[in-house]
């Protein structure tokens, strides 16, 4: 299916002030419980890394937790959640990062990922990065062969792209 960026911009909702005056919050859920319009990004995200071969899908908890696994299932690649911390029971380990009030830790099963992976780490939206930047340097940790990093939605003005290194390719679906 052929995509339209405007269609799928317009399904996305916009909420100003939530969860806290001055942000202006992007609602994937409207684009999801449209069947054209997640079947488009579906056939658009699959176009994007069909051809690089994905081993691993990663998904940050939780909105990455919905593109991430029809992607997988697309890409005939597994699914691998990163999540927050205490949820996931076998050995972790973990990176931490600076959020704008206080810290915050995301975690991954040690033996998610191993040397022979080609990863693709999805989260539904980038702001400032820091949030994929520690997923990025967790999914490092394991020595993956190559990792990939995509967003449905990219915020352009806050430049989070800036924190990756040249060493990760990064891509969103929608630049707002
Ligand atoms: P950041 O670490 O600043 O890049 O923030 C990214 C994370 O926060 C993602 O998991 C997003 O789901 C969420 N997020 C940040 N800003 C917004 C926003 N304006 N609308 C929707 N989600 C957001």
């Amino acid at each position: 299916m052929i995509m339209s960026k405007e269609a799928l911009i317009k399904s996305i909702r916009e909420i100003a002030d939530f969860p806290i005056p001055g942000i202006l919050f992007y609602d994937v859920t409207t684009l999801f419980k449209d069947a054209e319009r997640l079947q488009e990004l579906s056939d658009t995200m699959y176009e994007m890394y069909k051809d690089k071969g994905i081993t691993k899908v990663v998904g940050i908890e939780s909105r990455g937790f919905i593109m991430g696994p029809i992607l997988a299932t697309r890409l005939n690649a597994g699914f691998v959640p990163i999540r927050k911390p205490g949820k996931l029971p076998a050995e972790t380990i973990e990176e931490s990062y600076d959020k704008e009030y206080g810290k915050d830790t995301v975690q991954i099963h040690k033996d998610a990922i191993d040397e022979n992976d080609i990863i693709l780490l999805h989260d539904d939206l980038l702001a400032t990065g820091g949030t994929m930047e520690a997923a990025c340097k967790l999914v490092k940790k394991l020595r993956p062969k190559k990792v990939y990093v995509n967003f449905i939605i990219e915020l352009k003005e806050l430049n989070g792209r800036s924190v990756f290194g040249n060493d990760v390719e990064v891509e969103s679906v929608l630049s707002l």
